[in-house]
């Protein structure tokens, strides 16, 4: 069966003190949570003092994002290969970015496998947005994305997918359980239809869009959510341990 994973993105938030008393604060109860894979991802800057403290317990470290070239001359960007010696995951294609960063499912493509050949385990976001979930266009957007972020890649047990619609990140306003639930067996079917059946069963997807401590066991109790990618709760211990304990729970049943 497929291992649920929370993973917390924190953003641009914390500083590199803040992020060392947040994860000292979730650090011993997330370590005691099993069959649930629990992942941080703090800004690049916090990522070495995050690794440091998280060292032998059961919580991965993630990156938010990478430049698909490995090294040169791009001021600024931070590179698959310097990532790899440092955290598992790496967040791509997140709708921040496609949106303030002009990225595109060209871009995310080359990410993907930048971070697939330096062996970091992308979860690749996926959603629509308002206009188009009001359009009726969230199979056509969310299909495309999935097809061409992964156009050309051999599938690995590594990836994990996020569906996010847009509309409902950051605005504490979820998907209905149900409409998250269509929506990622709508994903599964497409990664069948590019790798099969069998990899589709082993593939995990994850929902996103204001996960809190309130609504994490309805979405949980859904087939074919594996979990979730939480923005805003992340940055609270409390409500992030509440999230990876209720789901927890609820998958073990
Ligand atoms: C996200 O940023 O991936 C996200 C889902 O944010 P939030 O949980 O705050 O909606």
């Amino acid at each position: 069966m497929r291992l649920p994973l929370i993973a917390g993105n924190w953003k641009m938030n914390t500083t590199v003190s803040e992020a060392v008393a947040l994860v000292k604060e979730m650090r011993g109860g997330l370590d005691e949570v099993a069959n649930v894979e629990k992942v941080v991802c703090p800004p690049f800057v916090s990522l070495q003092a995050v690794r440091d403290l998280l060292k032998g317990t059961s919580i991965k470290l993630g990156a938010q994002n990478l430049y698909y070239e490995y090294k040169g001359a791009y001021t600024g960007e931070i590179s698959p290969l310097m990532l790899a010696e440092l955290c598992e995951y790496v967040i791509l294609g997140h709708s921040e970015r496609r949106q303030y960063f002009n990225e595109t499912n060209e871009i995310v493509n080359k990410k993907i496998k930048a971070a697939l050949k330096a062996g970091l385990k992308p979860i690749l976001c996926v959603g629509e947005k308002m206009e188009e979930n009001e359009a009726g266009k969230t199979e056509e957007v969310v299909t495309g994305q999935v097809k061409s972020s992964l156009a050309d890649i051999d599938y690995t047990p590594s990836l994990v997918v996020a569906y996010e619609p847009v509309w409902a990140i950051g605005t504490g306003k979820a998907a209905t359980s149900q409409q998250a639930n269509d929506t990622i067996g709508l994903i599964r079917r497409t990664v069948s239809g590019l790798y099969g059946k069998e990899v589709a069963g082993q593939t995990r997807i994850l929902y996103g869009g204001s996960v809190n401590a309130a609504n994490t066991t309805e979405l949980m109790r859904q087939p074919e959510i594996d979990g979730a990618l939480v923005g805003g709760a992340s940055l609270k211990a409390t409500d992030f341990l509440s999230i990876v304990k209720q789901t927890a729970a609820v998958k073990k049943q």
